[in-house]
């Protein structure tokens, strides 16, 4: 029994055990204080190196546009905040959303990517700044950008309340934080029945994820670290019935994924982008789906996070 990581509450108790991948069986615990769930102990460096499959190029461009046009969507928020400044994309893989956002805005734009590879093939393929860094380690001066975009990589983050910090630090005053976040109790939810039912630990529906962060404990671990209007939206329902096991193939037991091989030349996986679809029926998709986050709901999977410096 220990004390919660985020709020310091507690003390944490066993929720269940889940394999972080093919293996690896640890403790998930959770607070009773924030409702947010974690490993306990903390899985090693080496561990959490170990859990990304060999898939995670591949992915890249073969939702190219998807990236592409998020960006898009996203120079269109920008510009209404303020016609031109600098967005930092923490997690921007190939830094394709980057370019949309570059491509359709004033907007001066940089990434940080943990991986180097994807990092490399980035900067190659969209033609984007991309630091390979950590985000505690981010080398631009304090409040350099207007914007952080941080889509869903708090939750890989081994101390998330340090890059929330470095967030901070980067951010100009009344500058804006942007972050989807897995909503942490319905994200565990397989993982907790499974373990229930069968007494036996599965794989998370996403690979790496060593934090579940509740609603209450984002907006604790966010005014700590000195956000203040925070906006947390609660997204993805059907997901959410999905989590549930409310839906036929809901629990579709994910497989231990191939280990992460060495990368292919940029060449071969530029093949994998599809032709690039319609903006206007990805935007009126996008604008429906829009409808659909509540502030008064956390049924959802996933947190659409908006605070200010
Ligand atoms: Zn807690």
């Amino acid at each position: 029994m220990s004390a919660c990581p985020l709020c310091l509450g507690g003390p944490a108790r066993f929720a269940c055990k889940v394999l972080l991948y093919a293996d690896c069986e640890l403790e998930i615990h959770d607070c009773p204080d924030c409702g947010a769930a974690f490993y306990s102990p903390a899985p090693s460096p080496e561990q959490i190196g170990l859990c990304y499959p060999a898939q995670y190029f591949e992915g890249f461009f073969k939702q190219y546009w998807q990236d592409y046009y998020k960006g898009r969507s996203l120079a269109l928020s920008l510009a209404r905040l303020r016609p031109s400044g600098a967005l930092l994309d923490v997690g921007c893989a190939l830094g394709t959303l980057l370019a949309g956002a570059r491509d359709h805005s004033a907007w001066k734009v940089s990434g940080l990517e943990l991986s180097r590879e994807a990092a490399d093939m980035g900067r190659e393929l969209n033609n984007v700044e991309i630091v390979s860094a950590p985000v505690a380690l981010a080398p631009w001066p304090d409040a350099s950008f207007d914007c952080v975009h941080m889509n869903n990589v708090l939750e890989h983050e081994s101390d998330p309340q340090a890059a929330l910090r470095a967030a901070v630090r980067l951010l100009k005053d009344g500058g804006r934080l942007v972050m989807s976040v897995p909503n942490g109790p319905v994200d565990l939810l397989p993982n907790r029945i499974l373990y229930r039912r069968e007494g036996r630990a599965a794989l998370s529906r996403h690979g790496g994820h060593l934090f579940f962060f509740s609603r209450r404990s984002l907006t604790l671990i966010l005014e700590e670290a000195g956000f203040k209007d925070i906006s947390i939206l609660c997204f993805h329902f059907k997901m959410g019935m999905k989590a549930r096991g409310w839906l036929p193939g809901a629990w579709r037991r994910l497989q231990p994924s191939p280990m992460k091989r060495d990368a292919l030349p940029l060449e071969e996986y530029r093949r994998l982008i599809p032709p690039k679809p319609g903006w206007a029926l990805y935007r009126l998709r996008q604008l429906w789906r829009r409808l659909w986050r509540a502030s008064w709901s956390d049924f959802g999977c996933d947190f659409a996070v908006t605070a200010e410096k």
